[in-house]
């Protein structure tokens, strides 16, 4: 489940009203700079609790914090969400019943208004997004975007997997942000600074269950029309609306863009090598 001009969006001159102010997260921020993963999570649920939610589309990150949360804080109150948007790939529905069992985790899954999805397919077919970049941008707003506003309605912060190396629009990614995009709820990415070796580091240490299309070449995992794997040296998410340029951002709109950095070289290949 889509990272963000993470830095507190700078375009926005003024703190939302409810949100925390700029004052807030500066000192939050110092307060946790040296905080662990677990740490982070531990502060925000004993802050927040149910008014925290994780949005997860059960890559390997969410597994992680999934992971964290349940078994080592064992945070039940946490609200488990995911978007279903009507075009996963069979492996994702396996590994969320996988989850469902082996956490007795009750996933709350938004699914896309249809009215939306039949004007979509009524004016472009099923497959419009191939067509171009707009038709693409419109599916993904349909089918993750405003899901998504409603699946955050009435929260004070959500929980995502974002990490830094994932991609360049991700490169500033920080642990605690104010999402101004949904009203400025508070935005936590504990794995921000981890690396997708420890990540599968984690993953591998605590037998956590993962999706099978890692283990076919697989490094981001998404919608199954949009996403396949990459070869040996591509960008992790060259995979991702892999028919669309490699300068073009390879974001859904659930989190906003950041232009001119770096991406890192990322597969977990390597990582597990
Ligand atoms: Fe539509 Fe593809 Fe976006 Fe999924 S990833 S919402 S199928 S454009």
């Amino acid at each position: 489940m889509p990272s963000e001009t993470n830095s507190t969006q700078e375009s926005d001159d003024q703190d939302l009203v409810g949100s925390p102010s700029r004052e807030e997260l500066a000192r939050w921020r110092h307060e946790m700079a040296d905080a662990s993963a677990r740490e982070l999570l531990e502060w925000a649920i004993g802050r927040w609790g149910s008014e925290i939610a994780m949005v997860t589309s059960f890559q390997a990150e969410g597994l992680v914090i999934l992971d964290l949360i349940r078994r080592e804080l064992r945070a039940d109150e946490v609200r488990v969400i995911t978007l279903d948007t009507g075009r996963l790939p069979q492996e994702t529905h396996d590994l969320m019943d996988e989850v469902r069992g082996r956490y007795g985790v009750d996933v709350e899954v938004f699914l896309p208004d249809p009215e939306a999805v039949a004007a979509l397919v009524r004016s472009g077919g099923a497959n419009s997004f191939y067509n171009s970049a707009d038709d693409r941008q419109a599916c993904c707003q349909a089918r993750k975007v405003e899901p998504l506003r409603r699946a955050l309605s009435g929260l004070s912060g959500w929980i995502t997997g974002l990490r830094r190396d994932q991609a360049a629009s991700r490169a500033t990614v920080e642990p605690l942000d104010i999402d101004s995009k949904h009203g400025g709820l508070l935005k936590l990415n504990p794995l921000a600074h981890w690396t997708w070796a420890e990540v599968w580091e984690h993953i591998d240490r605590h037998r956590v269950p993962y999706n099978a299309l890692y283990d076919r070449g697989y490094t981001s995992i998404g919608c199954a029309p949009c996403t396949r794997p990459i070869r040996p040296g591509q960008d992790p998410r060259a995979g991702r609306w892999w028919w669309e340029k490699e300068s073009e951002h390879k974001e859904c709109g659930l989190h906003l863009p950041i232009a001119g950095q770096e991406a890192s070289a990322w597969r977990r290949q390597e990582a597990r090598a």
